[in-house]
């Protein structure tokens, strides 16, 4: 992956967080005055951080996904991004795009949610 797709996919998952923190109401008074983003003492909270820093009541499927995308960022650091974690084999583009905090890719996505429930 070069420096390029990292930044981009970089992006998708810092608007992930965003959209994340916006439900949870925290984001509104910047957007009302036209602030672009998550302030970046914000943005560098890991999910333990954030929950103590607001005090905010965050939940469960929330709390998930900000660590699937703080999971992400640290192997966009990593270089290991984009990768399976259970098979190894790189993750298509077309669902990083879509889903850009995957840690599988489709089959094993598959396979276990067949085998998980
Ligand atoms: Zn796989």
């Amino acid at each position: 992956m070069n420096r390029k797709e990292k930044k981009y996919y970089l992006e998708l998952l810092n608007r992930e967080k965003e959209r994340i923190f916006k439900n949870l109401g925290y984001l509104r008074e910047g957007i009302e005055s036209g602030e672009k983003g998550i302030p970046t003492h914000i943005a560098d909270y890991g999910t333990d951080e954030f929950e103590k820093g607001l005090g905010i009541d965050i939940s469960d499927e929330e709390r998930k996904i900000l660590e699937k995308i703080n999971l992400a960022i640290e192997k966009l650091e990593k270089n290991t991004y984009g990768t399976c974690e259970a098979c190894g084999k790189k993750i298509g583009a077309s669902r990083l795009r879509a889903l850009p905090y995957a840690r599988y890719c489709i089959r094993c996505q598959r396979e276990k949610e067949k085998g998980g429930r």
